[in-house]
């Protein structure tokens, strides 16, 4: 797992912002410190964590802009126990604006993000970036800031369509800007394995990106979508749904695919054991995709049987 990490796909609705808010959670669950970085205009990442966008006297458009320190515009988002922690750099829709302003500068206008985050970087373990449903400047400044790059996709009949100029832009930005740039993983999103469409999708995403993909599929789970409308993410809104789960598991799957790119062996996705319930099903969800074998199908509570469980869930 690398440190900096956009999570992008220019499709609108495909679970970029509900990937960025749980799996920053489900991250900090395991003491981690955590960045989640609001960069588009909508600001649902930002709602997401329970901040109101419309009062936010400084964001990541002045900060984009040079107009703040990025120490200025961070803001703690409350978790309810004791865990690592959770800090945002919260938008609306003044970054349209910013966008705009971006694109007039005659030089420079893609390595804003990267100048502005360059001395905080090491404050944080982990940090993400929610971009705009555009591959626009801001999901431009976001590649060329990170390490790698995670691709939410929901399994349907056009989730293909503009993947190419998804992974063409990514190696451009890498050839001109970020050498060190990855594909961090491709996820499946809101997955229904009751739908046979989303399971030929899923196997094309198999078949085409090999180990990519990530063995944690996140199902459809109403808990989810519901969660933003208390401003928190499904982790502290309903810790034992299906859908906070897998995003658990998720963070545990990748904990563990760093853990073997570093020749290590991980037993427990925790490095010390959290005190707390939601914890303690975070270090249990985590360890569970940690502990299963690469290239094994999804289950004992990750993947498809999480998808499964959604639907048990969703139909009772
Ligand atoms: P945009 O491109 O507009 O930024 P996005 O890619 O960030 O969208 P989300 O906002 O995360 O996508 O999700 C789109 C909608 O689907 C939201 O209403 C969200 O609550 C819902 N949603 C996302 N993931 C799931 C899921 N696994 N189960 C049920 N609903 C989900
Ligand atoms: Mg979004």
């Amino acid at each position: 797992m690398k440190r900096f990490i956009a999570i992008a796909n220019q499709k609108g609705g495909v679970g970029k912002t509900t990937t960025a808010v749980n799996l920053a959670a489900s991250l900090a669950a395991t003491r981690r410190r955590v960045l989640l970085i609001d960069l588009d205009p909508q600001g649902n990442a930002t709602t997401g964590c329970g901040i109101d966008k419309t009062r936010l006297s400084r964001s990541s458009c002045e900060v984009l802009l040079g107009e703040c320190a990025v120490e200025d515009a961070l803001v703690p988002v409350e978790l309810p126990m004791e865990q690592g922690t959770l800090t945002l750099l919260p938008a609306n829709q003044d970054l349209t604006a910013a966008e705009v302003r971006l694109l007039s500068l005659p030089i420079g206008r893609e390595i804003k993000l990267r100048q502005a985050l360059e001395t905080k970087r090491r404050d944080f373990d982990v940090i993400f970036v929610d971009c705009p449903p555009a591959l626009n400047m801001l999901t431009v400044n976001a590649l060329v800031a990170a390490e790698s790059v995670l691709i939410p996709m929901q399994c349907e009949y056009y989730a293909l369509e503009g993947l190419s100029a998804l992974l063409a832009t990514v190696e451009q930005i890498r050839v001109a800007a970020n050498p060190g740039l990855s594909i961090e993983g491709v996820l499946r999103t809101m997955f229904d394995p009751r739908n046979n469409l989303a399971n030929e999708v899923s196997a094309q995403l198999v078949a085409h990106f090999g180990e990519r993909v990530f063995r944690t599929v996140i199902p459809r789970n109403i808990r989810l979508a519901e969660a933003p409308s208390f401003g928190k993410p499904a982790l502290y809104h309903d810790r034992e749904s299906r859908g906070a789960l897998a995003y658990l598991a998720l963070a545990g799957e990748m904990l563990r695919r760093e853990d073997v790119a570093n020749g290590l062996t991980r037993t427990s996705a925790v490095a010390s054991p959290p005190e707390d319930t939601a914890g303690a099903t975070a270090a249990a969800a985590a360890a569970t995709a940690a502990a299963a074998p690469l290239g094994a199908p999804a289950g004992n509570g990750s993947g498809e049987e999480l998808a499964a469980g959604a639907i048990r869930e969703e139909n009772s």
